[in-house]
């Protein structure tokens, strides 16, 4: 990306893809300002409409060091099972961080991370069932239903990263750039 590409755009004091933003403004229109690719954040914006975090963006040092912070904080789910096949890095939220997970595979990983989630209270990352009951089919297609109880993430940011280094965790010290 070059330092002047954008995909994100500040409009009405909120972060918005350019696909996302209201129907007759676009990122030509007068009150939209871009979000350069060289600009500085001390945490990557995001989308108020659909959620997408733009991490093209450049972190100040304060941002990095948040970043670092979040995928230090890891939680293990099943560590003391060694049997399963792979180990998987599943993220949910900014809440939870990277969940370490052992699982055959991915569909089992976040299976197991939404029931975890589920038991630790982080409700957060849930949709209620009043929510789901009110939103139309099409609407809660697009979001991961997972778990026992088939909770739905009001995310679109859900990642699943086969790690399968089992002593990855000391080593986090890599920024991504
Ligand atoms: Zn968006």
């Amino acid at each position: 990306m070059k330092s002047y590409d954008f995909d994100a755009v500040v409009y009405n004091s909120e972060i918005y893809c350019i696909e996302c933003l209201p129907e007759g403004v676009t990122e030509d229109s007068e009150e939209v300002m871009p979000i350069f690719a060289d600009s500085e954040w001390d945490l990557y914006p995001v989308c108020t409409v659909c959620h997408e975090i733009h991490d093209y963006v450049n972190l100040t040092i304060e941002g990095q060091k948040y970043e670092l912070e979040q995928k230090q904080k890891q939680y293990s789910i099943n560590e003391k099972e060694k049997f399963w096949k792979h180990l998987y890095h599943v993220y949910l939220s900014e809440i939870t961080g990277y969940l370490k997970v052992n699982a055959d595979h991915e569909q089992d990983a976040l299976d197991y991370a939404i029931d975890y989630a589920e038991e630790m209270g982080w409700e957060g990352l849930f949709f209620s069932n009043e929510e789901i009951n009110n939103m139309p089919d099409e609407e809660i297609d697009e979001y991961i239903c997972s778990g026992n109880h088939c909770r739905y993430l009001n995310s679109h940011n859900v990642t699943i990263e086969q790690v399968d280094n089992r002593d990855i965790g000391e080593h986090f010290g890599n920024i991504k750039d």
